[in-house]
This record gives C-alpha cells, sequence and structure tokens, in this order.
C-alpha cells in the first residue's frame, strides 16, 4: 500500500499561524514586533529571491523587516559592520546572513560574528556547540522544521532506529543531534558508508539529507519506515528530492514529496526562531539564553 504523504505546506501554514499569534502577544505586551534582520550581499539572483521570500513571509506574520543591501565589492569589513549594527540594534531580534556570499568573503567567519542570543539560523560555532552540548540555544531552520514534520505526524522517536544520510554542518548534523535529543538511535551515513542500502533499510526514520537525486530507492527503504527527503535538486525535470519517490513509496508507511515536504518548513521555522528570540530579548522564557 502506497504511503501517505506528509503534507509540508499545510504543517509550515499551522506554524505560520501561530507564529503571527505570537507576534501579536508580543506587540501587546512590549509594544514592539519582533524584528529580522536579512543581509544580503551583491545580487545572486538566487540567494535575492530566497532573501525576499523570508521578508514576504516575515511581512505576512508580523516580523518588521529591517533588511541591508551591501553591494556585490563589499569588503568583509563592511559586511561585520552591518552585523555589527543589527547585533546592536534592540529593534533587531534576529540576524540572517544570506549565504554564499560573493567570492573573497569568508561566510563561515562572518556568521560567526552573530550575537548569538539573534543567531536565528542557529549555524553560529555557539549555536552550533549549544546543540551538540545538549544545552538551550537556537537551532537551525530546516533541522527543526524535519522535528516539526515527525511531531506533527506523531512519529514516535524514543528508542526508534534513525538513519540520517548526510553529515553536513547545516542538516545532516543538526538532524542527527535534534534526533538524539529526543532519544533515537542515530547512525549518520555519507560518502564512505559502506552497505547504504542495509544500513538505511534497518531505519525507522530515515532521512536523506545528500544533494544527489533520486540516490535513495525502495531498496534502501525497510517496510513501514518513515522517509523525510530533504534533498533540493534542481534537475531537468524540476526540482526532486535525493530519493526515488514512487518505488519508495512503496514501501514507506509515511514520506515527504519535492516539493511540498521539508522547503516549506525552513522559512517557518525562520519565523519561529525569530518569535523565540524576540522573547528571549525580552526577558520572556529562556529556552534559549545563552548562559
Ligand atoms: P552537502 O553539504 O553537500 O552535504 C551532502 C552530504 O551528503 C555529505 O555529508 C556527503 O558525504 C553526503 N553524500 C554525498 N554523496 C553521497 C553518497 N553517494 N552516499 C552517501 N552520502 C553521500 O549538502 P546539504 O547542504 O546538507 O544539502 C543536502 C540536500 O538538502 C541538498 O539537495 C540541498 O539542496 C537540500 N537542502 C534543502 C533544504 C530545504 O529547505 N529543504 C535546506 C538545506 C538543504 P561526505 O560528507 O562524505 O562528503
Amino acid at each position: 500500500m502506497p504511503a501517505e504523504l506528509i503534507d509540508g505546506r499545510a504543517v509550515a501554514a499551522r506554524v505560520r499561524e501561530q507564529v503571527a499569534r505570537d507576534v501579536a502577544e508580543l506587540v501587546a505586551t512590549h509594544g514592539q514586533p519582533p524584528g529580522l534582520a536579512t543581509i544580503l550581499v551583491g545580487d545572486d539572483p538566487a540567494s535575492a529571491i530566497y532573501v525576499a521570500n523570508k521578508r514576504k513571509a516575515c511581512a505576512e506574520v508580523g516580523i518588521a523587516d529591517h533588511h541591508r543591501q551591501l553591494e556585490a565589492g563589499a569588503s568583509a569589513a563592511d559586511v561585520a559592520d552591518a552585523i555589527e549594527a543589527c547585533n546592536a540594534d534592540p529593534q533587531v531580534s534576529g540576524i540572517l546572513l544570506q549565504l554564499p556570499l560573493p567570492a573573497g568573503l569568508d561566510g563561515t567567519a562572518l556568521t560567526s560574528t552573530i550575537a548569538p542570543h539573534k543567531d536565528v539560523d542557529g549555524l553560529t560555532p555557539i549555536s552550533a556547540g549549544r546543540l551538540a552540548l545538549g544545552a538551550p540555544g537556537l537551532r537551525p531552520n530546516t533541522p527543526q522544521g524535519v522535528i516539526e514534520l515527525l511531531d506533527s505526524y506523531e512519529v514516535p522517536l524514543e528508542g526508534a532506529a534513525a538513519v540520517i544520510v548526510g553529515r553536513s554542518q547545516l542538516v545532516g548534523k543538526p538532524v542527527a543531534a535534534l534526533m538524539l535529543e529526543r532519544n533515537a538511535t542515530v547512525t549518520i551515513c555519507h560518502s564512505r558508508t559502506r552497505e547504504l542500502e542495509a544500513v538505511c533499510a534497518r531505519a525507522d526514520v530515515l532521512v536523506a539529507a545528500v544533494g544527489v537525486p533520486h540516490l535513495l530507492g525502495a531498496e534502501h527503504v525497510g517496510r513501514g519506515a518513515v522517509v523525510i527527503d530533504v534533498g533540493m535538486n534542481r534537475t531537468e525535470e524540476g526540482v526532486t528530492g535525493d530519493v526515488d519517490f514512487e518505488p519508495a513509496a512503496d514501501r514507506a508507511r509515511l514520506i515527504t514529496p519535492v516539493p511540498g515536504g521539508v522547503g516549506p518548513m525552513t522559512i517557518a521555522m525562520l519565523l519561529r526562531n525569530t518569535v523565540s528570540a524576540a522573547r528571549m530579548q525580552a526577558g520572556q522564557g529562556d529556552r534559549e539564553r545563552p548562559s
């Protein structure tokens, strides 16, 4: 029997509705909405679209827009100054430096200058370290979106065999850490993993974050598994995932489509992180407060 679809658009819409209510509550209690500073350097068309989508999503839930546009020729000091100004601005709750930066600028080094309590992308070394330590902190958006999808479909993680294919700082590693936090038994696979099929086929929850179209097929999916496909690969046929959907869906219990699965969750979780950061800065709730 084909798997049930995990509807990321519907889950993301519910998250956004809740964020809009949280924003209204913050305005009522503190007289000021949360604010997001997106920082875009240069004119890369894909980055411009991503940033425009994030700003539009903010506007829809009432998060204030503190966008900063820098010229393609901006120096590292220019970008650092923009980040520092946002770090110091009490109206800015969260800062997002859109990556990749133009050649010659070190995205990792510049990202690390974002104040941890405003790191709504969850990508600074401090946020990554806090996640690795199991300490409170702002978590990366796509990995949080994966957990939110699983929770929305009441997929039990405690004791589950979770296999994550991919070990990037952006997706694979933080997904693994979040699942470990939820007491899953986590296996991380990568390009040197032997017998990938057999390892994947043992998973109760299989997460693909690879960037190779249709790498995982029916033989990687155990009967009744839950399959989360983070992959977003641009091909001649359009955007496809890392999982060969039809054969995998014949074996899985639940599966995300691409598009319409994990993708919509990323911005939804960015909005939620911005509210969490604003609450923390307003002295409400301390889950993300760095010590
Ligand atoms: P990445 O940094 O390129 O990492 C890819 C990972 O996959 C690496 O750990 C690599 O192993 C592993 N890998 C590559 N080929 C493999 C193979 N044949 N077998 C097993 N593992 C293999 O990619 P990423 O940033 O994590 O992104 C992964 C995918 O998610 C991409 O399609 C990306 O577009 C998508 N993505 C989607 C969203 C969203 O919002 N939906 C957000 C972020 C990323 P090594 O470490 O050994 O090289």
